[in-house]
Parts: C-alpha cells; sequence; structure tokens
C-alpha cells in the first residue's frame, strides 16, 4: 500500500487547482470566451522585455557548462551575493549572501522552511485567510496549523486572538502581505505591534518564535506604501520571495529564502532549511533562471493592468451589490457569498460558467476569491455574468 497521506494529498488537489482543471475542460466544451476563469493566480500581464532579452543573452554569451549545469544546492555564490546586496540597498535589511537560499519559486521555500525548523508536534500560526498550501507543508513537516481569526472586515491581525494563542508549542507565526486572498497590506505600525508581541511572547516562554513572511506579491502595491522589510522588525525573521507573480515567471519557478541575519543562531536555521531542501529532493533551482535573476531583482511586469483590472471589478461588483473587501494589493478580490455556504455558492457560480473559490480551504467561511489577473476584456465581459448570478439570488 502506498503512503495513505500523500494518496489522498494526490487524489483531492486544492480547491484552487480542482477548478483550474475544471476550467480547462470546460473551455474545450464550449470555448475559451465563454468560460470566466477566475481561479488562479497566473499572471496575465508578460514579464517584462528585459527579461527575455537577459535571457537571449545569457544563453547566448554563458559558458555551454555553467548555462545548463547543476550549481551549489544552495544556488550560485554569484547570485546569492546580487540578492543580498539588492536587498540591502533597496530596504537595508542587513542581508548575508550566506544567508539567502535560492529556490524553485515560494512554494519549496515554505516547504523547506517549515521542514527545516519545525519538530514533531510544533505549532506554526496562520493568519486566515491564508494560502491553503501552507498547511500541506506544515503537516508534512510534523506540524500543526493553528489558525488565528482575523479582524473582521480589516481583515488585518487580530493581536488579541494571536496572543491567546501563541504558546510553549509555537514555533512560527505565518504572514502573507500583500495577502492571497484579501489584497490586505501589513503597515509598518501593524509589523512594529507583530513584533512586539512576538518578542515578549519569546521572553516569557523562553524560546524562539519565528516569524516566516512569504512575500510573492511584494511589489504588488496599489496604494504607494511599500511593506515593509520585516528583518529590519524582528529578528527571528524569514522572508520568502518569489519572481512567479511582480515578474510573471510563475512557470519558471524561481525565488529564494533569505534567514535574518539577525535571527537566533541564523547559520543553523539556514542549514537546517538547506538541509530540508536535500531531503525534499530540491537538488538547486533552474541554473538558467538563477542566472537570470539579478537581472529581475527591482524589476517588474506592468502592474498596472492589474490596478486598472481591479478597480474596474471592484467598482463594478460593488455596484451590483456584492460586498468586496478593497484590495490594497496582490490581485484577489475577497468576495462575500451570496449565501451561508461559500462551496454551495461557487456551485451555483459555476453553472453561470464563473470559476471563483470558495473560502473554505482560506480558513475563513461566506467568501469567495476572484483572481483578476486575468484580461481587462474577460472582466468586463463577466460583469453581466455576475450580474445575473446576483439576480438569481434575489430571485430565489
Ligand atoms: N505563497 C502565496 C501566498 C501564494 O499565493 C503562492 C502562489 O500562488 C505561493 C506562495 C507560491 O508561489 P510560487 O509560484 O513562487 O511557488
Amino acid at each position: 500500500m502506498v503512503n495513505k497521506t500523500m494518496l489522498a494529498r494526490g487524489n483531492q488537489s486544492s480547491a484552487i487547482r480542482e477548478l483550474f482543471e475544471y476550467g480547462k475542460i470546460r473551455k474545450k466544451e464550449i470555448g475559451e470566451e465563454n468560460v470566466f476563469d477566475f481561479s488562479i493566480g497566473n499572471p496575465s500581464v508578460p514579464c517584462p522585455d528585459v527579461i527575455n532579452s537577459a535571457l537571449i543573452d545569457i544563453i547566448n554569451n554563458y559558458d555551454p557548462i555553467g548555462l545548463h549545469g547543476y550549481s551549489s544546492a544552495i544556488g550560485h555564490l554569484s547570485v546569492r551575493e546580487s540578492v543580498a546586496s539588492f536587498l540591502n540597498e533597496k530596504y537595508n535589511a542587513n542581508a548575508k549572501a550566506d544567508l539567502v537560499l535560492i529556490t524553485a519559486g515560494a512554494a519549496p521555500g515554505l516547504a523547506s522552511t517549515f521542514n527545516g525548523i519545525l519538530n514533531e508536534g510544533e505549532e506554526v500560526i496562520v493568519l486566515a485567510p491564508f494560502w491553503p498550501e501552507y498547511r500541506v507543508f506544515v503537516e508534512k513537516a510534523g506540524g500543526k496549523i493553528v489558525i488565528s481569526t482575523p479582524e473582521e472586515e480589516t481583515f488585518l491581525p487580530d493581536f488579541e486572538d494571536l496572543s491567546n494563542k501563541i504558546n510553549e508549542k509555537t514555533k512560527a507565526v505565518v504572514i502573507n502581505s500583500p495577502n492571497n486572498p484579501t489584497g490586505v497590506i501589513y503597515s509598518e505600525e501593524i509589523l512594529k505591534k507583530l513584533s512586539e508581541l512576538l518578542n515578549q511572547k519569546q521572553k516569557e516562554l523562553n524560546k524562539t518564535i519565528f516569524l516566516v513572511s512569504d512575500e510573492p506579491y511584494r511589489e504588488l502595491n496599489y496604494i504607494g506604501i511599500d511593506y515593509p522589510f520585516v528583518t529590519k522588525y524582528y529578528d527571528n525573521s524569514i522572508v520568502v520571495y518569489s519572481f512567479s507573480k511582480a515578474v510573471s515567471l510563475p512557470g519558471e519557478r524561481i525565488g529564494y529564502v533569505l534567514v535574518s541575519s539577525t535571527a537566533t543562531n541564523s547559520k543553523d536555521v539556514y542549514n537546517a532549511i538547506k538541509g530540508a531542501a536535500r531531503v525534499l529532493g530540491y537538488v538547486c533551482a533552474s541554473t538558467l533562471f538563477q542566472q537570470l535573476i539579478p537581472f529581475a531583482l527591482g524589476v517588474t511586469s506592468d502592474l498596472d493592468v492589474y490596478k486598472e483590472n481591479q478597480e474596474i471589478l471592484y467598482q463594478g461588483l460593488t455596484k451590483l451589490g456584492y460586498e468586496v473587501v478593497k484590495p490594497q494589493g496582490a490581485f484577489y478580490l475577497f468576495v462575500k457569498a451570496l449565501e451561508e455556504d461559500a462551496n454551495k455558492f461557487s456551485d451555483v457560480a459555476k453553472g453561470y460558467e464563473l470559476l471563483i473559490v470558495p473560502s473554505d480551504s482560506f480558513g475563513v467561511e461566506g467568501y469567495v476569491r476572484i483572481s483578476y489577473c486575468v484580461s481587462k476584456e474577460q472582466i468586463i465581459n463577466s460583469l453581466p455574468i455576475f450580474e445575473k448570478l446576483m439576480n438569481h439570488y434575489k430571485n430565489k
């Protein structure tokens, strides 16, 4: 018999992936333009020109063995150095190249981090709503997910709830800002408050509590205030970054993990994450795309396209009577379902060829996530369908 947990994971993909796969089939059946697929966070804007020209340049000018050969498991030194210098220049992050691990995107970065820091039975607090894959990674690492419920309406951390959930088993708190699925961005004030709370708990419990900051949407910011860099606020922090979203390279699988140089026993923390990456079989990230990293740092695709999509969809849905959380970043709208059970609501929407993800697996009930990194045309054409969906409930 194969491993039962893995079999279950394989047999049932995430709610996001399930809808995404359904969408592919449905588009073949009734035509691409008739399916309004808002299921997945696959950037619709092409990557910046500089990325493609740098790629061509790398292919033409690098020595053929170095081009496609293995790198060190943790990534090329020159690439890790360029990441550290970029973060120091931009955020004054005090980053060190020997605490940077180049990964095949944020997902392996998170899986390696959780497997690296967790011992059996230790707890990881996630702030709802959260990216559902945290659960899968933490559980595989022998840990337990503890959900902290957010403040109502703002979806900001509820510090009282968070404080009550921290105990001697707590190993880490995970934050994701700009947030998938709400688009909420944490301010400097929130980070300071979080850091104060965690420092106080570390003292009280006489233990290390990591702050894992998952940042694939860092540059997707529509409020003009940069999400502050966590290592400046909290010593035991670990940053997980990805080039999937703002640089539009999700299929190329490239990102990094940074252990703060101020973390207690930072080198051990780093080596444990490196060890976990080894055990999980992440030999090294794509060397071609590692070599692209120096060209991709500080560069983004045209993010104004998402801002425009967001405004059209937010205004359109609000006008139709939907309750929508006003997003500050990322490329998702979090919308109140028109019935209590978001799964049923998502099913009804599916009947109108609208593919929107129910919020349950994000740790919050009664909402749906709409991924608006799609064409403007799809957004505009979907509004009459959202109206039909609203009328379906009004006429019930
Ligand atoms: N973290 C969050 C919050 C995400 O939304 C995603 C992808 O959608 C990831 C991590 C994984 O990103 P990557 O493509 O870099 O593995």
